[in-house]
């Protein structure tokens, strides 16, 4: 008989780590205990030599789906304690020490169930274990018990109890257990609201199947759904929601009807089917525009819930390929309320697939994407949020409050940084009142206590006023926005030392008071040097260009000396907006590749207006064929107070002129991107001799050709390249750079001389 302690950290909380630690030890004959700590469970063993082995190798092995195991800390302890059984213990160390799982797609043995017809949850759309289930999306407090989940009110039947009391059971502590006898029911509604009798997803299903536009309350929200395959359907859709051209997501039953839309990888397989069922971002079959999408991917996820499965599972009949798009008045978070829904969507949705489960913590879908073979960000939440990002430092009492129009936060405890669900563009008041609520209810459900604020450096920001209402006595950091960006791709990474960034996106305020957004910058997170940037492009109007990109294009032409006719603008508005650009009133500055793209766009498609942020890089990316021949437009820059700025007048004349001379709108998109990549490479080479690991960060790098063209070039050219691979490159990544300067700028405990800035005192 021998005795040991364990230690094992890493993600082992909210996974069903000990659950999975009591069976296993059962299995075994071993006793013992096993508890929370900190730093993740601890536990003590006792039994024979051989079977303590065995344990130790089925630990990491047969973990559940969602556990990491980072490491395992194992102590011999000296003669026997005596145990008789195996007990989970009460957790140590104060409260908020727990990690909570995200929401998980069913697992493999409630499908079983589910599809069983002799099964007491046969066909029950609510079906869930310690594996799989909604988790999340229902959690309202902690600790982590069903009295503060939105199962409170579903009170247990003796079967569904027995359950969860059984150690031998799937369903042992499993918090959201529940059955049709006890658990939450779905229903469906016509348009007036009216509960319609029937099967409620037979209901949904005939409505999809007939061309209506139905409403489906998930885990974390509420989306409107339409028969993929009726373009009429989709076109309505889009009408009715009044979303013109935005790509659109589709649900698919199964991995066989992705294949019939998309081309799919083995390792995109992996992660449509991974518990976590991100919208995976694939090639499309048939490139060409389609109601869908405009551009030659499409974002496909597999169902979710059961209730989606059941939805999707066309034996009956009826559709396999779902559009799924967030339900919500435009601009607004999306809808998690029955009757926000009934209300906000009347003449929107022909009927509503509907559950009486509350969602406590509103959750979009993420959006993934592989590149280079490596998990890629667009939007991390379902699936993902509250997991932590592990980095070096220690971040505990930190809170970052991240940017405005794609806002997300994140808090710090120990080494973990939280990093929020998608929240959405804060200059709509309903949003901002989300992400204040979300913000709250972090600190609830991980116990932090704020030790400090770091913020935007831009005075106007929703996420900065926030800071400045919540911070009181306590130090504010104020971080400038593409320094935050590189801090953030670098903490990605766990880098320490000087990197040089590469920092491209639509706009963030620069220490000069002009808007950046084409930067190249030296630094670490103490501090840091703006070396190079990009001509500074006057933005006729202001915010009213970034959606009226003809402004942009017709700037950049004036710019460059050539006709201003050549704008995809109405001839008087060419007068107007020429008017502005001399008096140079009412044109903001912005040295911002993301503006660059939005007047290039413009000008090649004769296109004035966009109707979402980042539609021109991401259509110009998409203009891009295969098999053009490549051709590159001059390079030129010019120094000024010491910045080495990319002028970008010769590439625009260039354009211009193939644009007259009737060359391909493929092969101009193709040289455009080619020349950024050679522009960004040449910077590098000057700027950066030190050889400085080079990170790329900023919504720009959603942009896949820009990001694969640089990344090649700079590593052919011998320098170390970082990417994101744990938050978003996009603003939605941000507030991990936020924390990471945070770490490094503000006292930590018990050091005294370290400077603290006052909220007067920006950093830079
Ligand atoms: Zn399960
Ligand atoms: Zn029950």
């Amino acid at each position: 008989m021998s005795r040991i302690r364990i230690e094992i950290h890493g993600i082992v909380q909210g996974v069903g780590f000990r659950p999975f630690l009591h069976r296993l030890a059962r299995r075994l004959n071993l006793t013992g205990w096993a508890r929370n700590i900190p730093a993740g469970v601890e536990l003590e063993l006792e039994g024979p030599g051989q079977a303590l082995e065995a344990f130790r190798t089925a630990l990491t092995r047969e973990a559940p789906p969602l556990a990491v195991v980072e490491e395992v800390l194992v102590t011999p302890l000296a003669g026997s304690a005596g145990y008789t059984d195996f007990a989970i213990r009460p957790s140590a160390g104060t409260g908020g020490d727990t990690l909570i799982c995200p929401d998980l797609a069913p697992c493999p043995a409630c499908l079983r169930e589910l599809a069983d017809p002799t099964d007491r949850r046969y066909r029950y759309p609510f079906i869930n274990c310690t594996d799989c289930g909604p988790r999340f999306s229902i959690v309202r407090d902690l600790p982590y018990d069903r009295a503060r989940t939105s199962m409170a009110g579903f009170v247990m039947c003796p079967d569904c109890d027995a359950e969860y009391h059984d150690i031998e059971s799937r369903r042992y502590h499993a918090q959201p257990n529940c059955c049709p006898v006890c658990g939450p029911r779905a229903f469906f509604l016509d348009a007036q609201g009216k509960e319609q009798p029937g099967d409620p997803i037979a209901l949904a299903q005939a409505a999809l199947a007939a061309g209506q536009i139905v409403a489906v309350k998930g885990t974390g929200g509420i989306h409107l759904a339409c028969d993929a395959g009726n373009d009429e359907a989709v076109l309505r859709l889009r009408r009715r929601k009044n979303r013109p051209d935005k790509p659109l997501a589709v649900l698919c039953r199964d991995l066989d009807a992705v294949c019939r839309l998309c081309l799919v990888s083995e390792a995109e397989a992996d992660l449509l089917e991974s518990p976590r069922r991100p919208i995976v971002l694939l090639q499309k079959r048939n490139p060409a525009p389609d109601p869908l999408s405009a551009n030659d991917r499409l974002g496909v996820m597999l169902p979710y819930t059961p209730l989606h499965i059941l939805l999707a599972d066309t034996s009956a009949g009826g559709p396999d390929t779902l559009v799924m798009t967030s339900a919500n008045l435009s601009g607004c978070p999306v809808m998690v309320d029955n009757q926000e829904a009934l209300r906000g969507l009347a003449g929107v949705a022909d009927g509503f697939l509907l559950h009486d489960r509350p969602i406590q913590n509103r959750c979009d879908d993420s959006l993934v994407g592989l590149w280079e073979g490596q998990l890629c960000f667009y939007r991390r939440s379902r699936g993902y949020v509250p997991q932590p990002v592990t980095l070096p430092w220690d971040l505990t009492g930190l809170v970052a409050m991240g940017a405005e129009q794609k806002a997300s936060f994140a808090v710090g405890r120990g080494h973990h940084a939280f990093p929020s669900q998608h929240i959405g563009d804060l200059k709509n008041a309903e949003t901002l009142d989300h992400y204040r609520t979300a913000l709250d209810r972090y600190l609830t459900l991980f116990g932090v206590w704020p030790a400090a604020f770091v913020c935007d450096l831009h005075p106007d920001f929703f996420s900065t006023r926030e800071a400045e209402a919540r911070v009181g006595a306590l130090p504010l950091l104020r971080v400038q926005h593409h320094w935050a960006h590189m801090a953030a791709c670098m903490a990605d990474n766990n880098l320490e030392g000087k990197a040089f960034g590469i920092l491209w996106d639509g706009t963030g305020l620069g220490t000069d008071g002009t808007i950046w957004g084409g930067e190249f910058l030296t630094g670490d997170y103490n501090d840091f040097e703006r070396r190079g940037s990009i001509r500074p492009i006057l933005l006729p109007g202001g915010d009213a260009a970034t959606v009226e990109i003809g402004r942009i294009a017709l700037s950049l032409l004036t710019d460059a000396g050539l006709d201003p006719g050549d704008a995809p603008l109405p001839s008087a508005k060419v007068r107007a907006v020429a008017a502005m650009l001399r008096q140079s009133a009412l044109c903001p500055r912005a040295s911002s590749m993301g503006r660059l793209f939005d007047g290039l766009y413009a000008l090649i498609a004769g296109c004035g207006k966009t109707s979402y942020e980042g539609q021109g890089p991401a259509l110009l990316e998409a203009m891009v064929r295969p098999g053009e021949p490549g051709r590159y437009y001059p390079v030129a820059f010019a120094l000024a107070d010491g910045l080495r700025v990319f002028d970008t007048r010769p590439l625009v004349r260039g354009v211009v002129a193939d644009l007259h001379r009737g060359i391909s709108h493929a092969a101009i998109a193709r040289g455009i991107l080619d020349t950024l990549c050679r522009m960004a490479v040449n910077q590098c080479a000057v700027l950066n001799r030190e050889k400085y690991p080079v990170v790329l960060s900023g919504g720009v790098f959603f942009n896949r050709y820009l990001l694969t063209g640089i990344t090649r070039r700079l590593r052919r050219a011998g320098f170390p390249v970082l990417t994101h691979h744990r938050v978003s490159p996009g603003d939605e990544g941000l507030c991990l750079g936020q924390l990471a300067i945070a770490a490094a700028r503000l006292p930590r405990k018990g050091e005294q001389d370290v400077s603290c800035r006052s909220a007067e005192d920006p950093l830079h």
